[in-house]
């Protein structure tokens, strides 16, 4: 089945184009990113698999004509790599927030479609984004069935005492005030292939898994089901991330909108946009620039890369205890998958327990592998994520009956 994979965001596409023979065997056709919809000078960067990257740069007023552009370069005769597009047997969507309708992937219909605009609430810069996509894609593809994968669905299965915050009950009812996670696609693959490389049951494991990119989050998973995840109502909640301040005092909130004289919005951007590494360090919220500047030995650059060890510390030290201990624990995400010594930092935390790095493995590792010693009391694994590929396999497991 040639199945495409679309993560659509307000001004841009980003795609990949799979043709699976499998859940295991597949092929990886062709991935690209059509950034700047709605502006002149709208990119696209297109990558086929065995041939040269195309860059192009031409206006693309709105997501139809941006579905259009990707469907057209996909069957271009020299940078494509189907000879029509109607070779594409489905379309899988990438959702942020399904919020509590959602327990798993669905196919797409008008009642679904409806929910998704509900969840806008919850997602306000992700979902009305999604939802252009799909209309965009129904456009084009009419007869083509369509899936939406949702980032949420993953930790649903989270009980109240895990997902309740302790305001008054009448939020979560009016308001759907409660924790719903994020990064939930990402978790579940990497803990599924963790168990696989690790050699456990899925169905009888305990698995922490750290999701370590530019959004951050940690989850608790017993026998392949989230119990206990960092993200909260919104992907704020947990540790210091790029932008994002992670956990605060609530308090602290409503005393700097007063001392600052700011509105909600305008607190939600510090909250959103000014905090985290380049609230704390001021200079960047790239991580490979935060390492770069504390080996200069600016101490704010220190401090970043400090709570970033000790944020994930004692979010796996509660889930630990929380599951009753672990069998596995995993890292993923662009700077956990690139940054060795931040895998080493935080195991050595646990060195107590009995938890062992293989240095050298660790150091060289790159892809999918076990990085702790032999010897380790828990064992340690490094599995780049795969968000794509899941999104992938849920769309041909729902459609494959129907096409
Ligand atoms: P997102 O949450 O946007 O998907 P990623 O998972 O791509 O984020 O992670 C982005 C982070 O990964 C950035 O902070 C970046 O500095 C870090 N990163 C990516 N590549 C490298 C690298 N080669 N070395 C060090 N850090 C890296």
């Amino acid at each position: 089945m040639i199945i495409l994979v679309i993560n659509c965001g307000s001004s841009s596409i980003k795609y990949q184009l799979l043709d699976m023979k499998s859940e295991e065997q597949y092929a990886l056709l062709a991935k690209g990113n059509l950034e700047k919809i709605g502006l002149p000078d709208s990119k696209i960067t297109h990558k086929p698999t065995g041939k040269e990257t195309v860059v192009r740069i031409q206006s693309v007023p709105d997501h139809t004509l941006g579905m259009q552009l990707v469907l057209s370069i996909l069957s271009d005769p020299v940078c494509g790599v189907i000879q029509d597009f109607s070779q594409i047997d489905a379309v899988g969507h990438r959702i942020v927030q399904g919020a509590s309708y959602f327990k798993g992937s669905v196919l797409v219909d008008e009642d679904v479609m409806e929910k998704i605009q509900i969840c806008c609430d919850y997602a306000p810069l992700h979902n009305p984004a999604h939802i252009l996509g799909i209309r965009a894609m129904q456009k084009v593809l009419p007869e083509v069935p369509q899936v939406v994968v949702f980032d949420t669905a993953f930790h649903q299965t989270m009980e109240a005492k895990n997902y309740m915050y302790a305001l008054p009950y009448e939020y979560y009812e009016k308001y759907g005030v409660r924790r719903y996670g994020a990064h939930g696609t990402s978790h579940q693959y990497v803990s599924q292939k963790g168990a696989k490389v690790a050699g456990l049951d899925l169905n009888n494991s305990r698995i922490i898994t750290c999701h370590i990119g530019n959004g951050s989050s940690v989850t608790a998973i017993r026998n392949g089901k989230c119990v206990d995840t960092s993200m909260g109502f919104t992907p704020l909640e947990g540790m210091i991330m790029g932008t994002r301040c992670g956990i605060i005092d609530a308090n602290i909130v409503p005393y700097i909108m007063k001392k600052e004289n700011l509105t909600p919005d305008q607190m939600t951007d510090i909250l959103n946009k000014k905090s985290g590494f380049i609230g704390l360090c001021g200079k960047s919220s790239d991580m490979r620039d935060v390492v770069g500047f504390a080996e200069e030995g600016d101490p704010r650059a220190q401090l970043v890369v400090d709570k970033v060890v000790l944020d994930i510390t004692k979010l796996v030290a509660a889930y630990i205890a929380e599951l009753g201990g672990v069998d596995l624990i995993v890292f993923t995400a662009g700077i956990a998958e690139n940054n060795p010594w931040l895998r080493e930092d935080v195991c050595k935390n646990f060195e107590f327990l009995g938890v062992k790095i293989d240095k050298e493995v660790n150091d060289r590792t790159r892809d999918a592998a076990i990085i702790s010693a032999p010897d380790s009391s828990v064992k340690v694994a490094l599995i780049p994520t795969d968000e794509e590929l899941m999104i992938a396999r849920d769309t041909m497991r729902l459609t494959k009956d129907i096409i």
